[in-house]
């Protein structure tokens, strides 16, 4: 459903933007010695993740998105199966579902505001092994 090529293809599968193919996190989300560490560039296509100084500063406006989310993900599903439940019960579950999902949401926020910038490029692989200085100077 979610095809290679696609956005979404490189937002859950948490790939590069570019390529489709090279890993942009150093590590899981939840591992925590790695959590939200993105990669200097892509290993397949070269692509270099931070495009300027600051880049993934705008992803906490993703983040704050994701968060509204989710909050009104909770409100909706606690009005169809929980509706006699109080505000407490409601402010208990998003506070809980907030802080187990946080590093998910940190790392989605990042691989969601490079796809605005970065699009799928499916001959990206091919001009990396032709232009890539470390390529060249390995055949000779
Ligand atoms: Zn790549």
């Amino acid at each position: 459903m979610i095809g290679k090529g696609t956005k979404l293809y490189s937002i859950f599968r948490m790939k590069c933007p570019r390529c489709h193919e090279g890993d942009f996190y150093k590590g899981h989300p939840y591992k925590f010695s790695t959590m939200g560490q993105v990669k200097e560039k892509c290993d397949k296509c070269g692509l270099k993740y931070s495009i300027e100084t600051s880049f993934f500063t705008g992803s906490y406006y993703v983040v704050y998105a994701l968060g509204v989310a989710l909050f009104v993900t909770i409100w909706v599903l606690k009005l169809l199966f929980f509706p006699e439940a109080g505000p407490g019960a409601l402010l208990l579950t998003i506070f809980i579902s907030l802080i187990v999902l946080s590093p998910l949401m940190y790392a989605l926020s990042k691989i969601i505001w490079i796809n605005f910038f970065i699009h799928y490029d499916k001959n990206a692989l091919k001009k990396n092994f032709v232009t890539s200085p470390s390529d060249s100077t390995t055949k000779k």
